[in-house]
């Protein structure tokens, strides 16, 4: 048995990709550990959304240097977004670094290794490949939790956003191989799915035959033992009433949507190539509010993009306010090689995107705890994940609406149940509750 230490940066898709690549190398013999020090194989999956992202990887693989100088034989290897966006820097910077690949690659991992392995490194692979659906998971027990990757890559080409270089076009998996993965996932325990792609509700429009993502929903509802179905991102653009309409009716999925808004004023959405407008937003805020009553919303806001005005940034401050978001994202803006807003002339200050930062989280805190106070005296059901890292007598699940409930257990193993708490109290982060009846 060889030993593998994964370290992983970024979003979800990311976390995905890492469990495929423990699933595939572990058919190939490669056992997890959590020590670097210990590992014969080091395999870092990076993101390049942020420049503070890629600052990690580098700082993490200098970090290393000792071990591969110590052990020459050991692997260090990086895959993921940087691959694809930074692969010359990465070689100058981190000499030591044996392997190079790019999401599309994930499928060969176990060959390039081997090549590696083999003297002929620096291996490098950062090419589009064909589009494989890879199932294969590690074998750490029941899973109660699980991401699944629906469609690869985005073709929105926001001007901010590295994501098309680094993930590629835009490219859905069929309905019946998603279906197969989700049938495994609840067959080994799994109660809840995250589907994921850059653009999620924008899923299937590829396919022969065209197909959308209310479909799937639906398709993945009739799988017997999952009980609660997430996608995300989606993208207000391609947020259709179909879809609106397949959160209300289609009974596992729950009544939350996360909704990039990324700012609230018309001249940076347009400089920003996001294809709405405030209003349009708004008018999609209040369709799915009709819709969905007690739907909870988050967002993604970026602060300080290029030519972004203090009027601009009011517009932001206020559409966060009426939209009342249960949780928002605040990033400043980082400018990422090759996309149009790093070419702007009118770049923001660190200073005044720190100050932006700063008002912007204050206000998306003050709306969500009062949205979490409103929870306050509800009866909700909690899907018991884990016991409280404070209190291992309490146990500790998520709402549908996605909000961390503590709860005493009275003495019971509740892990996997959905149990009816009603909520007593809410607090910065979570909110407290007690049991109200039996565990379903
Ligand atoms: N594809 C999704 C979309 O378009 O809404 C989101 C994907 S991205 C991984 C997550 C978030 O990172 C984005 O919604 C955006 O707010 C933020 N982001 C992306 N590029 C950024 C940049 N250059 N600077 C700061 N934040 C950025």
């Amino acid at each position: 048995m060889s030993k593998l230490h994964l370290i992983t940066y970024g979003c979800q898709m990311n976390e995905y990709d890492s469990e495929r690549v423990a699933g595939l190398l572990g058919k190939q013999q490669y056992e997890l550990t959590d020590r670097p020090d210990d590992a014969d194989v080091i395999l870092l999956n990076t993101c390049s959304i942020r420049e503070k992202a890629e600052d990690k990887v580098f700082s993490q693989l200098g970090a290393l240097r000792h071990l591969k100088r110590a052990r020459p034989d050991l692997v260090i290897g990086v895959m993921g977004c940087m691959a694809q966006l930074q692969q010359g820097r990465i070689q100058e910077r981190a000499p030591h670094v044996d392997l190079v690949f790019g999401s599309p690659a994930i499928a060969r991992v176990g060959e390039l290794l081997a090549r590696v392995k083999a003297g002929h490194g620096p291996v490098l692979e950062a090419g589009e490949g064909p589009l494989l659906k890879i199932t294969d998971r590690p074998s750490v027990g029941a899973r109660l939790k699980a991401f699944v990757t629906v469609m690869e890559g985005c073709e929105k080409h926001c001007t901010f956003c590295v994501v098309p270089t680094t993930r590629g076009r835009e490219r859905s998996h069929a309905p019946g191989i998603i279906v197969e993965e989700i049938r495994g996932l609840a067959a080994a325990g799994c109660k809840e799915v995250t589907l994921l792609g850059q653009t999620v509700n924008a899923y299937g429009r590829d396919l022969m035959p065209p197909t959308d993502l209310a479909a799937l929903l639906e398709q993945v509802n009739d799988i017997d033992g999952i009980e609660r179905i997430r996608f995300t991102t989606s993208n207000p653009y391609n947020l259709t009433a179909r879809l609106i309409h397949a959160i209300r009716d289609v009974p596992k999925v729950v009544e939350y949507l996360h909704l990039p808004l990324q700012s609230g004023s018309d001249r940076i959405l347009a400089r920003m190539h996001r294809g709405y407008t405030r209003a349009r937003y708004l008018d999609l805020i209040e369709e799915l509010r009709d819709t969905v009553p007690g739907i909870a919303l988050s967002t993604d806001l970026i602060v300080g993009f290029p030519g972004e005005t203090d009027e601009d940034f009011a517009q932001t401050v206020d559409t966060v306010e009426r939209v009342e978001y249960d949780n928002a994202f605040v990033f400043r803006y980082s400018r990422r090689p090759g996309t149009p807003a790093a070419a702007m002339p009118d770049q923001v200050p660190d200073a005044v995107k720190a100050s932006r930062n700063t008002v912007l989280l204050e206000v998306a805190t003050r709306v969500a705890a009062r949205r979490s106070r409103g929870l306050e005296g509800r009866t909700m059901p909690v899907l018991v994940d884990g016991t409280s890292r404070k209190n291992p007598r309490e146990a500790t699940g998520r709402t549908r609406c996605n909000r961390v409930v503590n709860f005493d257990a009275g003495g019971r193993d509740l892990l996997g149940r959905v149990v009816s708490v009603r909520i007593t109290q809410a607090l910065p982060h979570s909110l407290r509750g007690e049991p109200d009846g039996a565990a379903a």
